[in-house]
């Protein structure tokens, strides 16, 4: 096989709107041995749509655990016996000051909380506290009503976080307290009020790479802006098994993902300091234009300073954040 050719052929394709079905199998059972050259491939994509930047974030976890849905993997999740702490809606001074952190490292500030969705008094807290924040934000708060995300757009919020986790089929056997169609209809609403929306998921879950094909093309129809990708980061007491994936094969799927929707903001979240280690900076070379910066929900990261560091020797930038001043 000659992989050379075939790279370039992949880069010529994602170029010209994506690869195909046959292409990702293509991706799927590209020998370890060979993958610099997929890498090639899957950066200069992430080059040709982004040049030197890089569109990273931050997120502040503004209210924490005790969360109905029985999502297996997750920390927050009360149906999971973990000693992460639980912990009411953060104040508006407490947020504002978590905003003013990122603004002044260039990043733009996601609120995120646990729970299948906030109370109406709770959004009505949130969003005029992000009204009061000025740089670019985002939210992450669950499930919305339309006249509910209408105000976080009158907020000045930008973007607005629902990951469907996995695939349709593997969904069940992940989360039984809601299903995967409710999720992208939040998704869907989220888009009908004008927001951007950044979709995306988990992966070490037990999932197949059919099964993350499956995801991937879910995402592409769906048409979301940024796509966030997890490693799952096992947290004692949640009921899903470590990941047995090496770093080179969570990095195949960031390849997948990037080839198939080129254009799109592609970022790699949480586990990626846990799953990667010192082969961190390789997302960027596996077609990643993102991250998160600044730790996660309930796992610290690598530092801000430290990613600063990271992507200043790879010779890329952070994109400078929008005001809605
Ligand atoms: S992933 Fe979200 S909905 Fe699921 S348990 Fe965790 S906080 Fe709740």
């Amino acid at each position: 096989m000659d992989y050379f050719k075939i790279a370039s052929e992949l880069y010529t394709k994602a170029l010209n709107g994506g690869i195909d079905t046959a292409d990702m199998d293509t991706v799927i059972n590209w020998p370890v041995e060979k993958i610099s050259i997929l890498f090639a491939a899957a950066d200069q994509v992430r080059a040709h749509f982004f040049q030197n930047q890089v569109n990273p974030c931050s997120i502040m976890n503004i209210k924490s655990g005790g969360c109905s849905e029985d999502c297996a993997f997750c920390a927050q999740s009360g149906h999971n016996k973990t000693d992460v702490e639980i912990r009411n809606l953060a104040t508006p001074d407490e947020i504002i000051a978590r905003y003013e952190h990122a603004s002044k490292h260039n990043l733009p500030f996601c609120v995120v909380s646990s729970g299948r969705k906030l109370s109406r008094d709770e959004i009505t807290m949130v969003v005029d506290t992000l009204a009061k924040c000025k740089g670019e934000k985002h939210a992450s708060l669950g499930i919305l009503t339309k006249d509910e995300f209408a105000l976080l757009k009158q907020a000045g919020v930008s973007c607005y976080n629902h990951n469907l986790e996995t695939s349709r089929s593997f969904f069940p056997s992940i989360v039984t307290t809601h299903t995967w169609d409710e999720r992208a209809s939040t998704v869907k609403l989220a888009k009908e009020a004008g927001m951007d929306v950044c979709c995306g998921g988990i992966f070490g879950l037990g999932e197949t790479w059919e099964q993350r094909k499956e995801f991937c093309l879910e995402l592409k129809a769906l048409d979301v802006d940024s796509i966030p990708l997890n490693f799952l980061n096992p947290v004692k007491g949640t009921r899903v098994p470590a990941p047995k994936e090496t770093p080179l094969e969570f990095l195949k799927i960031v390849c997948m993902f990037r080839l198939t929707m080129p254009s799109k903001v592609i970022k790699v979240c949480g586990g990626r300091e846990y799953h990667l280690g010192q082969l961190q900076s390789l997302i960027f070379f596996a077609g990643a234009n993102g991250y998160i910066s600044g730790g996660y929900l309930t796992t610290g990261g690598a530092g801000v300073d430290n990613d600063d560091i990271m992507i200043g020797a790879l010779g890329l930038a952070k994109k400078k954040v929008t005001s809605n001043v």
